[in-house]
């Protein structure tokens, strides 16, 4: 009997699996139906790196000494020399999936190749019992547990543009974009739809081959410029668990036009990979190469794969008003993610409260029991705990508040001030509340 199963070994709860360890007599498990930890693979490209720092790894903002650090990996692989020669603060993505592996592979409580697949709860004894397969062998397997932390992250996620299903099937999202590069690189045109951090990243990619395999590429958003991620120090500020705090604690009306206006934060384009791409577009701009196009304003608003295997787009300009129809025979949409519920959850879904549109209505500490003290979920719920949900950088804040949670000790007591401004005045320290 496991005092709590997690499920899902992506970061966030790779992160949990550390920082559980080391504490005494906490029996945990933690299962993925991976063979391996690999961070979205569809996406390892070549060049890119973390949006956080290095300090943002599984461990160190919770607890520097952990032997699962980031420069401890670096040390045991002899690296750590020439990293602080490097003077760059931003992993590489592959690097980074091979630090996580390196911590997957020390870890006691984990478990790959472990799909679960339905989950129920024994009154009597009341316990969790979390059952599924071994995704190499086909062996059923079953164990108990008295709490669950659901981290299964989120699914590729397409506009609602198909006028047929068929046709959804067979468009191609950022999340596979790897395995689709060599037949998007066949094409005549190719297309990219979004402009947030993968599109950019994938248009860049796109846009070294284009010269060789002689492609034109046209990269569309429907918002006004393709934006940039902001990271001026003090909004950097919105991503500390003291605004994850204040967050929570707004009114429902304000949480949603608060998170559009933050827009810059989570979403966007990184300020060096906006430079590699203008300088780019600038150099090639001297030479007769096949065309490129960036094209913002323009929504789509439908997709549709004609016989002769090309898409036709219809797109509307967003501030005037008139619509286009693009032609084009390569397309892959940099769209985002979307939570899906698993269908594990149908054998607990009685324990478990849900909001008016049929998601989990996740308590402060992120509890989804109508108790609040045994079914926790990771990286759920941008609309109820804002931008904070997502981000690397707050894994050991959110793992430190859910250990407490789970062992009712504080074994990770988060740093008492981070932030140097006050998203609502303290009383009492020069401020007075009036009544309103
Ligand atoms: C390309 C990309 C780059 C990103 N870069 C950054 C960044 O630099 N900084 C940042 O802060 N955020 C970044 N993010 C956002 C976020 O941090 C990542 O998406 C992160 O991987 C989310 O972690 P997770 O643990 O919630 O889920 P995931 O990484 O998606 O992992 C979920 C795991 O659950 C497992 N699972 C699912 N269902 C089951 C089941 N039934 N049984 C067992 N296991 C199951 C899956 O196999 C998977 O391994 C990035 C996102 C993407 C897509």
């Amino acid at each position: 009997m496991y005092d709590f199963i997690a499920i899902g070994l992506g970061p966030f709860n790779l992160s949990l699996a550390c920082m559980a360890e080391p504490v005494e007599n906490l029996n945990c498990l933690f299962l993925d139906k991976k063979t391996e930890f690999s961070w979205h693979p569809g996406m390892l490209l070549d060049g890119t790196t973390l949006q956080n720092p290095f300090m943002a790894d599984m461990v160190t903002l919770a607890d520097p000494t952990s032997r699962y650090t980031y420069l401890n990996y670096a040390k045991q692989h002899g690296r750590l020399y020439r990293y602080f020669i490097r003077e760059n603060w931003y992993l590489d993505r592959h690097e980074f999936n091979r630090y996580c592996q390196w911590v997957a592979a020390q870890l006691s409580n984990v478990r790959f190749a472990h799909e679960v697949q339905d989950i129920s709860y024994d009154e009597q004894e009341q316990v969790y019992q979390v059952c599924g397969v071994h995704a190499q062998t086909g062996t059923p397997f079953a164990y108990q547990a008295r709490k669950l932390v659901i981290g299964i992250g989120s699914l590729p996620r397409f506009p609602g543009v198909f006028s047929q299903p068929a046709d959804a099937a067979k468009a191609i999202h950022s999340g596979f974009y790897l395995e689709h590069k060599a037949q998007l690189q066949r094409c005549k045109n190719v297309t990219v739809i979004g402009s947030g951090q993968s599109g950019a990243e994938i248009f860049y990619d796109l846009l070294q081959g284009s010269a060789e395999h002689g492609y034109s590429l046209n990269w569309v958003t429907r918002s006004d410029r393709f934006f940039q991620m902001e990271t001026a120090k003090l909004t950097l500020e919105l991503l500390t668990p003291e605004y994850a705090e204040y967050f929570y604690g707004l009114p429902e009306a304000q949480k949603a036009s608060t998170l559009s206006s933050q827009q810059g934060v989570f979403k966007g384009i990184n300020q060096s990979l906006i430079s590699k791409i203008y300088d780019s577009l600038d150099e090639r701009s001297l030479h007769k190469l096949p065309p490129v196009k960036l094209l913002s304003n323009l929504g789509l608003q439908s997709a549709e794969q004609r016989d002769d295997g090309q898409w036709a787009l219809r797109m509307k300009h967003q501030k005037l008003g008139n619509e286009f129809e693009h032609v084009t025979d390569g397309l892959i949409f940099a769209t985002g993610y979307g939570y899906q519920l698993p269908g594990f959850i149908e054998g607990i879904r009685e324990r478990i409260r849900w909001d008016a549109q049929g998601c989990y209505q996740a308590s402060r500490t992120w509890a989804v029991d109508h108790q609040e003290r045994e079914i926790y979920v990771q990286n759920v719920g941008l609309q109820s705990h804002g931008m904070a949900n997502p981000d690397l950088g707050l894994a050991c804040y959110r793992n430190g508040r859910l250990l407490h949670q789970l062992t009712g000790v504080d074994h990770y007591p988060c740093d008492p001030r981070i932030a140097f401004q006050e998203f609502s005045p303290r009383v009492g320290d020069g401020f007075t509340a009036l009544a309103s």
